[in-house]
């Protein structure tokens, strides 16, 4: 049975659907959505959204999330907040997001038939490249592959950079770091590290810059947070969540609750778990010197604001966090690793140097220097595309 596709195209404010969602056009304006389409098999359970937001700069590279609850809204800021990553870090790439329904611990033969069927519907938008995101991983990369030759995020057998195994994300903050750590005159060699989160990004965040000398004084977990004014195991770390245990069962360490975290002593807090981790009630405990991120949005805008009053430096999220997406598109592109990592490191530094350049010198906040950046590349290929926009 053929999926059915109620398709808008929000450049001509064409409306191709009766799928009664929320009203497109309340959120759209003039960089985006270029189109939302959603997608409906109910022989074979299917139900997902594609926004595809703006492609000024070229097709869009955003993940497939396969989540039982995503409105249409958030798959539109999650696409938008792609468009001004992939515009900031200098890809050839526009932002787009889309979104499978269901439980992503579903059985594996259920989900592949679910991701292939929903990637053989959007075999014609190639305007839009698959990528790995929450619930989906470089084996559905595979299978997307395989349907419509139009994925990054693929395992290595297939010509793929394995990211998250690498470490691209993790690698990218580490040079953030790096360059914000110079520009508030503390030596990287010691410097104190707090993270919040010991995933994908904070652990290999953790490794690089312990390899680079910096100390890494206190990490957390879903279970709580491990602290060591002297440092702590790094390595040590990494093998208990190997094995599935928590960062808290790290001898030695002294034990507090999660999000003790947020108000350990250090020189750099990096948050890499969850959204919006620091907040109005929680700002004014933050005692680091810097706050870098590696999780997207970790932090209200009121949050960002008090932070930027009180005169710690944070290195917005879609800066500091774009080694991932960096090290994918490198991919599309037939890159290797060693170009990969370095084509990271080029473009983290640039840009966290340019936006604390931009927000000293405006006196604005770095996430408006960030917009800023971003919103300036983006521009500028809006206006040498023949049909301007979108
Ligand atoms: P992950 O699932 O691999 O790891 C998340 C970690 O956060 C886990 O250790 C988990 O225990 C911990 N955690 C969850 N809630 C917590 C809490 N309340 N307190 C402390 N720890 C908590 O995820 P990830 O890939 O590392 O991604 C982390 C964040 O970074 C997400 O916001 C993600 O969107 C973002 N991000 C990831 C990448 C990437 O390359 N993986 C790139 C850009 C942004």
């Amino acid at each position: 049975m053929r999926s059915v596709v109620c398709e808008m195209d929000l450049h001509t404010r064409r409306l191709e659907t009766e799928c009664g969602m929320a009203d497109p056009f309340s959120f759209s304006d003039n960089l985006g959505p270029k189109k939302i389409i959603h997608v409906h098999n109910p022989a074979e359970g299917l139900r997902g959204i594609l926004v595809i937001d703006n492609v000024a700069i070229g097709p869009s590279i955003g993940g497939l999330r396969m989540a039982p609850d995503v409105s249409l809204e958030e798959c539109f800021r999650l696409a938008r907040a792609m468009t001004l990553k992939n515009a900031a870090a200098g890809l050839p790439h526009g932002g787009g997001k889309s979104v499978l329904f269901g439980d992503p611990a579903m059985e594996s033969a259920k989900k592949e038939k679910l991701v292939r069927c929903m990637a053989a519907t959007l075999r014609e938008e190639t305007d839009y490249i698959f990528g790995p995101d929450m619930g989906t991983n470089e084996t559905c990369m595979a299978w997307v592959k395989d349907e419509i030759g139009r994925a990054v995020g693929l395992p290595a057998a297939l010509g793929g950079i394995p990211l998250d195994e690498i470490g691209a994300t993790g690698f990218g903050i580490m040079h953030a770091c790096d360059v914000a750590l110079a520009s508030a005159g503390i030596p990287f060699a010691g410097a104190r590290i707090a993270l919040q989160g010991f995933g994908a990004v904070g652990k290999h965040a953790a490794r690089f810059l312990s390899e680079k000398g910096a100390l890494v004084c206190a990490v957390s977990d879903t279970k709580g947070s491990a602290i060591n004014a002297n440092g702590l195991d790094v390595q040590a770390l990494i093998e208990l969540k190997r094995t599935g245990r928590s960062v808290t069962d790290l001898p030695g360490a002294q034990i507090q609750s999660a999000d003790e975290i947020i108000g350990v002593d250090c020189d750099v807090l990096i948050p890499a778990a969850r959204p919006d981790v620091i907040r109005e009630s929680n700002v004014e405990s933050v005692r680091a010197k810097l706050v870098v991120s590696g999780a997207n949005i970790p932090m209200t805008p009121g949050a960002e604001k008090r932070l930027h009053e009180k005169g710690i430096l944070y290195v917005p999220d879609f800066i500091a966090n774009a080694g991932g997406v960096i090290c994918a598109a490198m991919e599309y592109a037939g890159s290797t690793k060693t170009a990969a990592f370095d084509a990271i490191s080029e473009k983290v530094r640039a840009n966290t140097e340019e936006v604390i350049r931009m927000s000293k010198r405006d006196g604005i906040l770095p996430r408006q220097a960030a917009v800023d950046l971003a919103m300036r590349r983006l521009k500028h290929a809006m206006t040498v595309r023949r049909f301007g926009i979108f």
